[in-house]
């Protein structure tokens, strides 16, 4: 049986739900269709971080759309978890990078200008005395350290859950099943098959991760989305979590809603594969303890996961109209940033689609660039 939509929303991760949930509220109803559940995938298994002045891109061609949608998510902070019944725990946080050796202290030299340099945020260096205060479990080791605030976090399941539900509210719908083709009428798509159906629609928006690349062959317009694999341990640590974030020596420790001590993120190029492994467990163990050496002792592994970061071949995101096409639209390949450009990509994907143009500041990433 075929049902309508006005926009069929393939992929249920932050990206699609984002979406749908500024759709909504343009009153433009939508139909997410997700073969998994809801932030299943990356979206749901991701560190929840929203530093908006560092990154791939970032200073650079990331730096407006990063801000933006920063700016976007404290706001959204203050009626999202209303609008859909979902607390997704989103706060203003500090971290603490240190120091191990000489070659660590440029970079640490840079987040301490960037953060100084930034409204909201700000930044000084912390010697090694000042470092065991703040954390006495700290490697005796690490010589010095920067403490900087105005990041903020959250958690990216519930917050992607969040999106979904209020677009729900708002009259949206989640369809559970898989995209498998398109159906056309020339420049024009007009439905998407299912394995167990088909759903007609007056425009499709393709946000479905890192499997983005194959709706460009049904499009006919290459769309270079790679699976960028992450793996985060959870470690339940015996005493008082660290009073900050922790990072250095290449890991990151976070502290997190759930009680946890995260310790993450691995990065690697290993196709589709989603299986936690043994040697990244060692790999983000080893980069545990030594920032923390008291950690061999006294953690446990609660929770591994693995998931799938969309990556560009320029490691920015790729949103706006697929082009050829009348009523096809992209909003996907965010790589490691996703959670944070969220609202800015489903606004401005929504404005697109409803007006024809955004003010959001998507120049630039459009999928052509790759042509
Ligand atoms: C370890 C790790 C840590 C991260 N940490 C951060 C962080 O701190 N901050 C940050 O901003 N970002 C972070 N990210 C990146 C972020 O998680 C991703 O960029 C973001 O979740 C991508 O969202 P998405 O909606 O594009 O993709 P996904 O979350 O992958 O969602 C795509 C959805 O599409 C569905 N789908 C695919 N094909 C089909 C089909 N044919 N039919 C129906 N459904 C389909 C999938 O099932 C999936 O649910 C991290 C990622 C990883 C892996």
């Amino acid at each position: 049986m075929t049902s309508t939509t006005e926009v069929a929303i393939i992929g249920g991760g932050a990206m699609g739900c984002a979406v749908a949930y500024y759709l909504a509220k343009a009153g433009v109803s939508s139909t997410i269709i997700e073969s998994e559940g809801i932030a299943t995938q990356a979206s749901g298994y991701n560190a929840g971080g929203l530093n908006p002045l560092q990154g791939a891109g970032i200073p650079g061609a990331l730096s407006d759309i990063a801000a933006k949608s920063f700016s976007m998510h404290a706001d959204l902070a203050q009626t999202l978890e209303d609008e859909s019944g979902v607390e997704y725990h989103h706060k203003t946080i500090a971290f603490v990078t240190v120091a191990f050796d000489d070659s660590d202290l440029p970079e640490m030299q840079a987040t301490h200008d960037i953060f100084e340099a930034a409204d909201g945020f700000r930044a000084h260096w912390l010697d090694a005395a000042e470092l065991r205060e703040m954390e006495p479990r700290l490697n005796p080791e690490a010589r010095c350290g920067i403490y900087a605030y105005g990041n903020a976090i959250l958690s990216g399941y519930e917050f992607t859950l969040a999106l979904s539900r209020a677009a729900e509210r708002m009259g949206a719908r989640v369809r559970q099943g898989k995209a498998i083709a398109l159906r056309t009428d020339g420049e024009r798509v007009t439905g998407v098959t299912l394995q167990d159906g088909e759903l007609a629609c007056d425009a499709v928006v393709i946000a479905s991760g890192p499997w983005s690349a194959q709706a460009g062959d049904w499009l006919g317009v290459s769309i270079p989305v790679e699976p960028y694999k992450g793996e985060i341990l959870r470690l339940r640590i015996d005493g008082a979590m660290p009073p900050y974030d922790l990072s250095g020596g290449g890991t990151n420790l976070h502290i997190r809603a759930d009680g946890l001590l995260w310790a993450g993120a691995t990065e690697e190029r290993k196709g589709f594969d989603r299986e936690p492994s043994d040697s990244a467990r060692q790999t983000l163990m080893t980069g545990a303890t030594k920032l923390m050496p008291a950690l061999a002792e006294s953690a446990q592994v609660a929770k591994h996961t693995a998931c799938l970061r969309p990556l560009t071949p320029d490691w920015l995101p790729i949103i706006g109209a697929a082009p050829g096409w009348d009523n096809a639209y992209l909003a996907t390949g965010a790589g490691k940033k996703g959670i944070l450009l969220a609202p800015a990509i489903g606004k401005a994907t929504a404005d697109i689609i409803t007006a024809g143009e955004t003010a959001a500041p998507v120049e630039g990433f459009g999928v052509g660039r790759f042509a």
